[in-house]
């Protein structure tokens, strides 16, 4: 399950995620992260029956989490199969099946936004 962490790093600087794996004992894969001076947003991963655990742990400590159910969401129906969404992902989500129609392994994905840009068609959102 995929968690979106957003915090603060006012004062102290608190090292939110590895206090959590600290406390926790949830190992706790970090997908994308984009931290500066003042706050921080990351994207991990975490074991679907773990995720409630690790949410409550990081949100006494400051932070906000939102629980993310699913990646990319696909509009098959404004799909024309151009591909240019399987050049930019960076985690091959999509690919062509034997027909040329393309497919998904929302599993895959780390909801980065870049195919979001690229599809000429606006099939593509982010869960926002
Ligand atoms: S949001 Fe990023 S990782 Fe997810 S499908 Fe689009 S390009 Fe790939
Ligand atoms: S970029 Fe958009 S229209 Fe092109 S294959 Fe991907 S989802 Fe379909």
């Amino acid at each position: 399950m995929k968690l979106l962490v957003t915090f603060s790093r006012g004062k102290g600087r608190k090292p939110v995620i590895a206090q959590v794996v600290k406390d926790t004992g949830v190992l706790i894969n970090v997908e994308r992260a984009n931290i500066d001076s003042s706050e921080g947003e990351a994207l991990i991963d975490v074991p679907d029956d773990q995720c409630r655990l690790v949410r409550d742990s990081m949100t006494s400590l400051g932070a906000d989490v939102r629980i993310l159910d699913h990646g990319v969401t696909f509009n098959e129906s404004e799909c024309v199969d151009c591909g240019a969404c399987i050049s930019v992902c960076p985690r091959e989500v999509f690919s062509f099946d034997p027909d040329w129609k393309l497919r998904l392994d929302e599993e895959k994905c780390i909801l980065c936004g870049k195919c979001i840009d690229a599809c000429p068609h606006r099939a593509l959102t982010l869960p926002l």
